[in-house]
């Protein structure tokens, strides 16, 4: 998704990644209780679908960050024709660059878009923007079984080889001083509903441009050798929601036997 080709191939989606309505709202109803009128950020927000679930559902304002401009203007028209014009706010701003005071931000939510900065990076570079209590949640790309196949572990080797398993992700952040609430992994069909089905259309339909767009045609060629590995091999990879919390006041971190840390809190 770095060239002129690809982001053609991905505009006027519906989403730029595997998720649902239905996923945002069950991972909204795994948050603890969200202080009134929570600041959110929504980092690598896409198209935004997610946005408007969450905006809706928190009856708050949310700031919605992505640096592909055409995106935001796609998220911007979605809400006013939801209603939601004046609670969603878009900003063209790298994640890795965020500008807000410390412990200003009550919730981080950040749909298929950590990958860009990694896991432990993100979460690091994250955490002092929490207030205590706050909480951030993801959804990243990760290993579903030990033993994935070669196919899949070849390919995810080329594209983002720092794909690992739920319990590696949760002691990043355990070690990045966080405090993990819960985790799932989105069902099948987040894949193919409004990602790769919509996609594929998308392809379908461009495909004649890619005589004249060798660009174009590489990465619709790329692009459907990702979806067939999907087909294939899903059962072994998928996306996990991660909903973690830096520990508030009175909140002290436990490690991972569950014992509590020695000294001070
Ligand atoms: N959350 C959306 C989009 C996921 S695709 C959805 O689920 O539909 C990943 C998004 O991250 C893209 O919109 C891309 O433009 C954005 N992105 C990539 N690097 C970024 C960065 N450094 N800061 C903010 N957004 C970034």
């Amino acid at each position: 998704m770095f060239d002129a080709a690809s982001f053609y191939l991905h505009s006027g989606l519906p989403r730029q990644g595997p998720g649902s309505d239905a996923s945002t709202s069950k991972a909204l109803g795994l948050l603890p209780p969200l202080p009134p009128q929570p600041f959110v950020l929504d980092l690598g927000c896409g198209p935004g679908k997610h946005t408007l679930v969450l905006a809706r559902r928190l009856r708050t304002r949310v700031v919605a960050i992505d640096i592909h401009q055409p995106f935001l203007d796609q998220l911007a028209q979605a809400a006013r024709a939801a209603g939601l014009a004046t609670a969603v706010e878009t900003r063209c701003l790298s994640m890795d660059a965020l500008d807000y005071a410390e412990e200003s931000v009550d919730l981080i939510w950040c749909e298929g878009a950590v990958y860009f900065l990694g896991v432990g990076r993100a979460l690091r570079l994250w955490r002092p923007l929490l207030r205590p209590g706050g909480v951030v949640t993801f959804t990243e790309a990760t290993w579903l079984t030990p033993q994935p196949p070669a196919p899949a572990a070849d390919w995810w080797r080329t594209v983002y080889p720092a794909i690992t398993t739920v319990e590696e992700n949760l002691a990043t952040a355990r070690r990045e001083g966080y405090q993990v609430l819960d985790t799932f992994a989105l069902p099948s069909q987040d894949w193919w509903t409004e990602y790769y089905t919509p996609l594929r259309a998308r392809m379908a339909a461009l495909r004649p441009q890619g005589s004249a767009w060798p660009e174009l045609a590489q990465a619709i060629e790329e692009t459907e050798q990702e979806i067939r590995l999907y087909e294939e091999f899903g059962d072994s990879y998928g996306y996990v929601f991660y909903i973690l919390r830096r520990p508030g006041l009175g909140l002290r971190l436990v490690d991972e036997a569950g014992t509590p840390p020695q000294g001070g809190g």
